[in-house]
């Protein structure tokens, strides 16, 4: 069977740009196809400091390393927004909007995307005081004010590890009832270091010499200024898998569901990285997905 390259991966994140690196030092031909710059989400990042073997690298610094030994390795890098893929028997074709392309194997690596509350200077101050990561961004915010947008789970944990790092956690959330376990919003309630302003709907961020002051709020009707160092916002994440949705099976959150060799449920499509259910979704985690997909096409491709 003839096809252009016997592995396309979609998503030139950390965890597709693996995968490159490791199909094409086995020998396998390979393309990345990208619809932004290559990197993802860790472009977003001002500074990673969790990355073992490395003290602190910009994410864009990283990500660029990366890139360079995609093309030290002269992977094929197109760009591309990939708009559907269809299987014929082994034969997979990937339809972008610039071209299609044939394949023995996908990896997808489409990642996630933070969904965003859509107010005024939100882009604008991403990295410059707001976050989506409190994991990877508490320790510039230590001993300073923070807000926490939402009423989850994921919002209710979130406060409380920066509560252990920051002065002062102000968890915002529009209704006054959380949409979290109870045991959760009862820890929050007795740390004494968070505090809760609901029925608030954030309107706006400001700025301050170009970083995040303040957050308007309409709270029962009055609007008012918050003032806080950051904000970190936990209204959900979506992950990039709705392109998909007509081929491959998705968990009820749209994460794409893979067995222990990161294959999905048709064979030869593997994803790998934050598109895929898990505790952690960290550069690692990603990374260590796009090896495992990556050596489960070298195998299956021997077979
Ligand atoms: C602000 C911020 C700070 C972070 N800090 C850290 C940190 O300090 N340490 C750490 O370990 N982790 C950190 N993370 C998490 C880490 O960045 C992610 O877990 C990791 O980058 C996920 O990599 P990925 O390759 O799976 O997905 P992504 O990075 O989301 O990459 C997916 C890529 O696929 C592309 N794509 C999507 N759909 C299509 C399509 N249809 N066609 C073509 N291309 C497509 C996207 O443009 C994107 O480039 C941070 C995340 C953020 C947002």
């Amino acid at each position: 069977m003839k096809t252009d390259y016997e592995v396309v991966i979609i998503g030139a994140g950390v965890a597709g740009m693996t995968a490159a690196i490791y199909l094409k030092r086995s020998g396998i031909s390979c393309c990345l196809l990208e619809r932004e710059i290559p990197g993802g989400q860790i472009n977003k990042s001002s500074s990673v400091q969790n990355y073992p073997g490395i003290m602190e690298i910009t994410g864009p610094d990283l990500a660029n390393n990366i890139f360079k030994q995609v093309n030290n390795l002269d992977i094929p890098y197109k760009y591309g927004n990939v708009l559907e893929i269809k299987v014929q028997n082994d034969k997979k074709i990937v339809k972008t909007d610039v071209e299609e392309i044939s394949t023995k194997f996908i990896i997808i690596a489409t990642g996630r995307i933070s969904r965003k509350l859509q107010i005024a200077n939100e882009e604008k101050l991403i990295g410059k005081g707001i976050s989506y990561c409190a994991l990877c961004d508490a320790n510039f915010f230590k001993d300073q004010i923070v807000a926490v947008i939402g009423g989850s789970n994921a919002a209710m944990e979130e406060a409380l590890y920066l509560s252990k790092i920051c002065k002062k956690v102000i968890i915002i959330h529009r209704r006054n009832e959380f949409r979290a376990d109870q045991i959760l919003v009862d820890q929050v309630k007795n740390t004494s270091n968070i505090v809760l302003e609901v029925n608030a709907v954030p309107i706006s961020f400001n700025s301050k010499d170009d970083r995040l002051s303040s957050i308007t709020l309409n709270q029962n009707g009055k609007t008012w200024d918050l003032i806080v160092d950051g904000c970190f916002i936990y209204i959900g994440q979506v992950p990039a898998s709705q392109i998909f949705k007509d081929i491959i099976e998705f968990d009820d959150d749209g994460y794409i569901i893979v067995d222990e060799h990161n294959c999905t449920n048709v064979a030869g499509i593997y994803a790998a990285g934050d598109i895929v259910k898990k505790d952690a979704y960290q550069l690692i985690t990603a990374m260590s997905d796009g090896v495992i997909a990556a050596v489960n096409c070298i195998k299956n491709r021997n077979n």
